[in-house]
């Protein structure tokens, strides 16, 4: 860009007529046609609206170099004020009138591109009321009830706040047990009141013994809570299924070919589940119950050529708890247990879900996305 006004060069060699002997050199023709031909040619390489934007502010702003020269008129001669107005004035009239017709054009421009960029295309078809989808939760634990409602177990429920005797005592967990503490279980007001929202599913067990006719067989699926903080492994709120029979001549042998079937349902054809001794109070004995992996049935204990991501090449998967019902629970619900006897098992869906299906990150679970809930599609 030239500055006329500090080229004392220019003011030097410009043409000058009409006035003597005090020469303003931004006022002289020359000068101010070349600034409107600056500014003719910036505003027609502006490209866009911002870009115009830019260019009115240094050709026709408070700064630019026909306002400065504007400032100068008072400086010359009485006679030629008039003709250097003049000529100011019509210089200012040729940049506003390109800037107006640049700004038309670029406008246009502008519309056409937000037209085609933003259309919508009103012949697709809409998607009137959005669906929803069934939580994989909701649909495994159908999955699970049906498995044994075809056994001929009925399905029963129970409370959330439960007393502490029936989620506790009547299970044979002594008043001293660490998981009555508060520290792992919520107390509905306080920890004397003897009211709890249920740990375990278990209560639901006792319920039935107390309120049903023998033999029982029940599956019992529920919400359970303790106190855990809701990270990728542990929620507070979480779900859980138990198996109860009670009958006569009820062995052990029973539990592990309902567990047997129960895991070929779930898993597959010839999946079976393995049982290991352990300890719960409400069994005895109690055993942990593994399923078999589903995904390579074994196929990669000690061969590191082929490693199982969903049984950490161990061949089997943790699943639940599982045992003969203690007599000890029989005579709390007043059930002979010389007479009768009975296994329980119980296992968390949530975990199941996440084995099963290769959820990673039970937050998931919780936070209501739809989107999570639609990857598993409608399982029947
Ligand atoms: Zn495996």
């Amino acid at each position: 860009m030239r500055h006329p006004i500090w080229d004392t060069r220019s003011a030097m060699s410009a043409p000058n007529s009409s006035f003597d002997p005090k020469q303003v050199a931004a006022l002289d023709a020359s000068a101010i046609d070349g600034m409107v031909s600056d500014a003719l040619t910036a505003i027609a390489e502006a490209g866009d609206l911002g870009a115009l934007k830019d260019v009115r502010l240094s050709h026709a702003g408070d700064r630019s170099p026909l306002s400065l020269a504007n400032r100068e008129i008072g400086a010359l001669p009485p006679a030629a004020k008039a003709e250097a107005g003049k000529r100011i004035g019509e210089a200012r009239g040729i940049i506003k009138n390109a800037l107006d017709a640049r700004t038309q054009v670029l406008e246009l421009e502008r519309d056409e591109k937000v037209l085609v960029e933003e259309a919508v295309d009103v012949t697709l078809p809409v998607d009137r009321a959005p669906i929803g989808a069934r939580h994989p939760l909701t649909t495994l634990m159908e999955r699970i009830c049906d498995v044994f409602i075809a056994m001929g177990y009925d399905i029963a429920e129970g409370p959330e706040v439960e007393s502490e005797w029936v989620n506790f005592d009547a299970l044979n967990v002594p008043p001293d047990h660490p998981a009555r503490t508060m520290q792992d279980t919520f107390y509905v007001g306080s920890p004397d009141s003897g009211v709890v929202l249920r740990t375990q599913t278990s209560p639901i067990q006792i319920r039935a013994m107390l309120e049903r006719p023998l033999p029982i067989y029940v599956v019992a699926p529920g919400r359970v809570f303790r106190t855990d903080e809701l990270d990728a492994t542990h929620t507070p709120v979480f779900h859980q299924v138990e198996g109860l029979a009670v009958d006569e001549n009820i062995t052990m042998a029973d539990l592990k070919g309902t567990l047997d079937h129960f895991a070929a349902e779930m898993f597959g054809e010839g999946i079976v589940t393995r049982l290991r001794p352990s300890y719960f109070p409400f069994t005895e004995p109690s055993a942990e119950l593994d399923v078999q992996c589903f995904v390579c049935r074994g196929a990669s204990i000690g061969d590191p050529e082929k490693p199982c991501r969903t049984c950490g090449s161990e061949g089997w998967i943790e699943w639940g708890g599982c045992g003969m019902v203690n007599p000890r629970v029989l005579d709390a619900v007043g059930i002979d247990s010389s007479k009768y006897r009975g296994f329980a098992f119980g296992m968390g869906i949530e975990r199941t879900l996440m084995f099963r299906n290769g959820v990673t990150d039970m937050r998931d679970m919780v936070e209501g996305d739809i989107r999570f809930s639609q990857a598993f599609g409608v399982e029947s």
